[in-house]
């Protein structure tokens, strides 16, 4: 299943347990210095000890370097420790070489792109569906790229000379379909592969140990788990981690320091969020099935998503977000968001607190009318509350819905243009 990294808690073996990892990562230092948590540095430029030491230390990060021991880290687009940290913890946690951060998940899939299109390929063959932002950037070309939208099955035809990146989320926002990881790195050849790995998080799956080159991130979700900051982070190889903060330290897409803090707090927390979190969302699927309002149930475990039963191999759980469709359709699945009180209707996922959202009118909105998701869909994102609050939030809420419907008019759902920036 997962290699590199134990994920149970009986070990007895010299590799730490995720649990333990997160907990630790990025604080080695920590009691060497005389502090129990990592000092948060704000500095926005540093003292440079001379102009040739200070010009040298510049040209060593601008270049997409580490700073060398001594070094004055010279300003914070080039730098941050408590950026550092940070993505000591999450390369750590995706058993890879090296994380860049960013501030943004989207600033993090931009990067990627960018170094792409800089290195003269900038052909990208995209699986949707994608979360809605990715889908956008990559159908407008903003960055240059030109895009093949593709199947998994279909990735290696699509694959041309020009060709710089795959793209794929597992599982994907917001049908929860699941990409076989490994049969698309298979696919893809010499082509790198970048998977977002928002929904699952390192602690239900490590694309990097099954071939991806890419594993990105928005950390605004789980990673900072509590809806309090925006962040992006890529775990990768040394060699794109290299052309990845160049690119951060040319387009200024950072990290701030306070966010990096916050999320590097975060991660010692995330094993226990992400099990919790999921216990609950098994529950709460498990009610939707039962219940006469809803139509479809999308969530790893118990539905077509996965029906090649990857939530089994490639993952170590079917995480904590689902989605389901009301046979009420799209003013029904509307008036259910609107008529949730506990859980709130808002965009947004993986935090302690649930949040619902109709995944056609917001998220996926700039969607080409061909891939968005059904109107009669909704995005659940399950938190920490206790699952019997929340069913009985949601069945209040089908009860609101069926009194609602269908008097309401249909307003959500539109098409966007897709072929403009809107
Ligand atoms: C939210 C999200 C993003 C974009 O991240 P931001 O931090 O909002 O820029 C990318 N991918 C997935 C799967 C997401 O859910």
């Amino acid at each position: 299943m997962l290699s590199g990294m134990r994920t149970s808690s009986h070990h007895t073996a010299t590799t730490p347990s995720v649990a333990t990892v997160a907990v630790h990562a990025g604080r080695e230092d920590l009691a060497g210095r005389g502090v129990h948590v990592p000092p948060l540095d704000q500095s926005s430029t540093y003292p440079l000890p001379s102009v040739e030491a200070g010009g040298a230390a510049y040209e060593q990060m601008a270049t997409g370097g580490r700073p060398r021991q001594d070094d004055s880290l010279v300003y914070q687009r080039l730098w941050n420790p408590n950026v550092d940290r940070f993505e000591r913890g999450v390369a750590r946690l995706e058993g890879a070489d090296e994380a860049v951060a960013f501030s943004s998940g989207m600033a993090a899939i931009t990067a990627c792109l960018l170094a792409t299109v800089s290195a003269g390929r900038p052909h990208v063959v995209a699986v949707r569906p994608l979360y809605g932002g990715t889908d956008h950037l990559l159908a407008t070309g903003l960055l240059g790229t030109q895009v093949t939208w593709a199947t998994a099955d279909e990735v290696a035809a699509a694959v041309r000379a020009d060709t710089g990146l795959v793209v794929v989320e597992s599982p994907a926002n917001p049908t929860l379909d699941l990409v076989d990881i490994a049969a698309v790195v298979k696919a893809a050849g010499d082509v790198p592969v970048l998977v977002d790995n928002t929904f699952a998080t390192p602690v239900l799956q490590q694309p990097l140990a099954l071939g991806a080159a890419l594993a990105v991130h928005s950390a605004t979700k789980f990673l900072g788990g509590h809806g309090d900051l925006l962040g992006g982070v890529v775990a990768t190889h040394d060699d794109w981690a290299v052309r990845l903060r160049q690119v951060r330290a040319l387009t200024g897409g950072v990290l701030a320091p306070t966010a990096a803090y916050q999320l590097h707090r975060g991660l010692q927390t995330l094993p226990m969020r992400v099990r919790t979190q999921q216990a609950g969302a098994q529950v709460i699927a498990q009610w939707l099935v039962d219940q006469p309002e809803v139509a479809d149930v999308a969530y790893p475990v118990l539905s077509q998503c996965d029906s090649a039963g990857l939530v089994a191999t490639q993952m170590a759980g079917p995480g904590s977000v689902l989605s389901f469709t009301m046979a009420g359709g799209a003013e029904a699945a509307a008036a259910v968001a609107e008529s949730c009180r506990l859980i709130t209707h808002a965009v947004s996922l993986g935090g302690v607190d649930s949040l619902i959202e109709h995944a056609a009118a917001l998220t996926q909105r700039p969607v080409a009318a061909e891939a968005k998701p059904n109107a009669a869909l909704l995005r659940l994102s399950v938190g920490l509350e206790d699952p019997a609050d929340l069913i009985a939030d949601l069945a209040q809420a089908f009860r609101m819905s069926s009194q609602a419907w269908p008097t309401r008019s249909m307003e959500h759902g539109d098409a966007v243009k897709v072929d403009a920036l809107t």
